[in-house]
C-alpha cells in the first residue's frame, strides 16, 4: 500500500539557551495536541516531545539534548544543538526570551551563522511577551532581523499559549508534503525504548564531541522488560547498535581499546537507569551503513525498525 501523503509533514527542532522557555514550549505544545507522555518527564532530553497529528498534516517536534551541561560548555552544547538540529529536520525555531536588552547575544551569532550554512528555514520565536512590555519586544524583533533572513518571528509566551496558533500555522505554511512519519496508535508504548536511544546518542554527543561522525544513528535493536512474578520490574536488557557510515567513524567510535564505547555505554546506562527506576544491562555494537541518511534512519533511531 502506499503511504497516505499529507500536505505538511515535517520534523522541526527547537534551540536556545537554558532558561529561555524550551521546555514550556514543548509542553505547551504537546498539551494542545497530543501528548507523548515520557515516564519520567523530569529526565528527558533529546526526544520527540510532541507531535501534532491531523488530517492533512503531522509536526513532528524534538528536544535537543545535553540540557544539564556547565555554563563553560554552554557554546559546546548551542553548536551541538544547532547542529544535530539541522541534520534531522525541516524547521528550525531558535527561542529567545523577551526582556533582554535589544540585542544579539555572541553566542546566537555563532548558532546563527551554522544555521545559515544549512539553507534550512529558521523561525525567530520571541518568548515570555506575557512579562515584558511589548515596547521591548520591538526592537529586540529589529536587532535580530538586521542579523537573519528569518521565515518569521513570532512573539509567544509559552506559558499563556499566546501566540502558539500562529506559531503552528507558519509551521505548516513552511512544511513540505511527505508522509505521516508516526502512527500515532504506536507511540505511547515505545517512550522508554526511545528515550533510552536518545539518551545513548547525547553520550556520542557528549563523549565525542567534534569527532562525532555527523549523523549517526542510535537503533535500539531491543529493549527487554524482565519482571517478578507479580509483574513488577525487576531489570531491562537492552541492545543497540550505534550505526555510523564509514570504518573511520566506527574506529572513533569505539576508541583505544574499545575505550570510547565503554564510556559511552557507562554513561547512557546511568542515565537510562536514573530513567527507568531499575537497574539496566547495557550491550552497544557498532555498525557501519551508508544509507542512513534518510528519513527511515530517524524513525529507527527513535527505535521503529522497519
Ligand atoms: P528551558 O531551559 O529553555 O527549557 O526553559 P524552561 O522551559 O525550563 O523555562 C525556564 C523558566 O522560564 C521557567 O521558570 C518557566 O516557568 C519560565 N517561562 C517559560 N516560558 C515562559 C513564558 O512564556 N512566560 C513567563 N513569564 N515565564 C516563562
Ligand atoms: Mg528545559
Amino acid at each position: 500500500m502506499d503511504p497516505e501523503i499529507l500536505s505538511h509533514s515535517g520534523f522541526v527542532s527547537l534551540i536556545g539557551r537554558p532558561n529561555v522557555g524550551k521546555s514550556t514550549l514543548l509542553n505547551q505544545l504537546a498539551g494542545q495536541r497530543l501528548a507523548i507522555t515520557s515516564p519520567k518527564p523530569q529526565t528527558t532530553r533529546s526526544i520527540i516531545r510532541a507531535i501534532i497529528d491531523e488530517p492533512d498534516t503531522q509536526i513532528v517536534f524534538l528536544d535537543t539534548p545535553g540540557l544539564h551541561l556547565a555554563k563553560s560548555k554552554l557554546g559546546q552544547y548551542m553548536t551541538d544543538a544547532a547542529r544535530l538540529a539541522m541534520a534531522d529536520t525541516d524547521i528550525i525555531l531558535l527561542l529567545i526570551e523577551a526582556g533582554f536588552s535589544p540585542r544579539v547575544l555572541d553566542i546566537e551569532r555563532k548558532v546563527l551563522a551554522q544555521l545559515q550554512a544549512s539553507k534550512k528555514p529558521v523561525i525567530l520565536v520571541i518568548n515570555k511577551v506575557d512579562s515584558n512590555e511589548k515596547e521591548s519586544i520591538l526592537p529586540l524583533m529589529a536587532a535580530f532581523h538586521e542579523v537573519y533572513p528569518f521565515q518569521a518571528i513570532i512573539p509567544i509566551s509559552a506559558k499563556t499559549g499566546d501566540g502558539i496558533s500562529i506559531l503552528i500555522d507558519e509551521i505548516r505554511r513552511l512544511l513540505p508534503e511527505g508522509p505521516r512519519y508516526f502512527p500515532i496508535d504506536s507511540l505511547t508504548d515505545q517512550t522508554e525504548r526511545m528515550i533510552a536511544g536518545e539518551l545513548i546518542r547525547e553520550q556520542i554527543l557528549l563523549k565525542t564531541h567534534e569527532e562525532i561522525p555527523h549523523g549517526t544513528a542510535v537503533v535500539v535493536d531491543s529493549f527487554t522488560e524482565h519482571t517478578t512474578e507479580a509483574g513488577e520490574r525487576t531489570h531491562v536488557t537492552i541492545e543497540a547498535s550505534i550505526v555510523c557510515e564509514k570504518d573511520t567513524h566506527k574506529g572513533i567510535l569505539i576508541g583505544k581499546q574499545g575505550s570510547m564505547l565503554t564510556a559511552i555505554g557507562t554513561g547512557a546506562r546511568k542515565e537510562i537507569e536514573a530513567m527507568l527506576d531499575c537497574p539496566c544491562y547495557l550491550d552497544l555494537f557498532v555498525r557501519v551503513r551508508d544509507d542512513w541518511r534518510n528519513r527511515q534512519s530517524i524513525l529507527n533511531d527513535l527505535g521503529y525498525q522497519d
